[in-house]
């Protein structure tokens, strides 16, 4: 199994993209090689950065394309939803104008199927409008997406960082790969904790969850390669390894 979670926090477009196409090229933002997607774009919520690449996604505009997106129900038809950020003034043409390859759908809470993977989105604390985490398998390599994440929304938990609930911990039960938010430090967390994202102790959420391993994901803007390195080299002691994930990285699965 192959999946690609573009996870750039510049070129912002973080979601977690199913083909059922398996790639034997090279690792990198290219892994498509000029040919056309044809498969489905999760969306796990619409804040910028998690939506606004979708029309420089170059595969996704090619000739033969199909590019079928998904997001959070939310009670408004999701292609206008999509507009309200992708459209004039803002932009020059609306979700719908990327092609007649292109299709915008909204799904509840719950277990789903796309592309012969199976699918499971519970809603997660985050701020800002509804928010899914998507754990994903093909019946042999299964991966929790959960780039932004509030807990301590929940409450501060034993560790200062949020509560451990129910949802994360069901999502990334045993996964060979948990890709997760770490945009702050625990030390940054009572200052910026109210932006809704996580801390990388989420090493700890990996430990409970017994996940195989750890992409430490959506990284603060501001931090350094450098002390990202750092982060990643603090918890190397830790039980579930952990890495860095950086746009472009393909991750492939057992
Ligand atoms: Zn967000």
């Amino acid at each position: 199994m192959q999946l690609r979670g573009a996870v750039d926090r510049c070129r912002a477009a973080s979601a977690a993209k199913i083909s059922p196409h398996r790639s034997k090229h090279a690792p990198g933002p290219l892994a498509l090689r000029g040919r056309a997607f044809r498969g489905t774009l999760l969306l796990t919520h619409l804040h910028w950065d998690h939506t606004h690449g979708m029309p420089f996604f170059r595969s996704g505009t090619l000739p033969g394309n199909r590019v079928d997106v998904y997001l959070p129900e939310q009670g408004v038809d999701p292609e206008e939803l999509l507009a309200r950020a992708i459209s004039p003034p803002h932009f020059p043409i609306r979700p719908k104008q990327l092609g007649d390859g292109w299709t915008f759908n909204a799904i509840e809470p719950g277990h789903h199927e796309f592309e012969g993977f199976s699918v499971d989105a519970p809603e997660i604390p985050h701020k800002g409008g509804r928010t899914f985490g998507y754990r994903i398998s093909d019946g042999s390599g299964t991966l929790a997406y959960l780039p932004d994440h509030n807990p301590i929304s929940l409450g501060p938990g034993r560790d200062g960082t949020g509560v451990y609930h129910d949802a994360p911990i069901t999502l990334s039960k045993d996964v060979d790969r948990l890709v997760h938010d770490s945009q702050h430090t625990a030390a940054e967390l009572p200052r910026l904790g109210f932006l809704g994202h996580s801390a990388v102790d989420a090493v700890a959420l990996a430990r409970r969850a017994n996940a195989r391993q750890l992409a430490l994901s959506h990284h603060d803007p501001w931090r350094t390669d450098a002390e990202i390195d750092d982060l990643v080299a603090q918890h190397a002691a830790a039980p579930v390894r952990g890495f860095a994930a950086r746009g472009g990285m393909v991750v492939d699965l057992p």
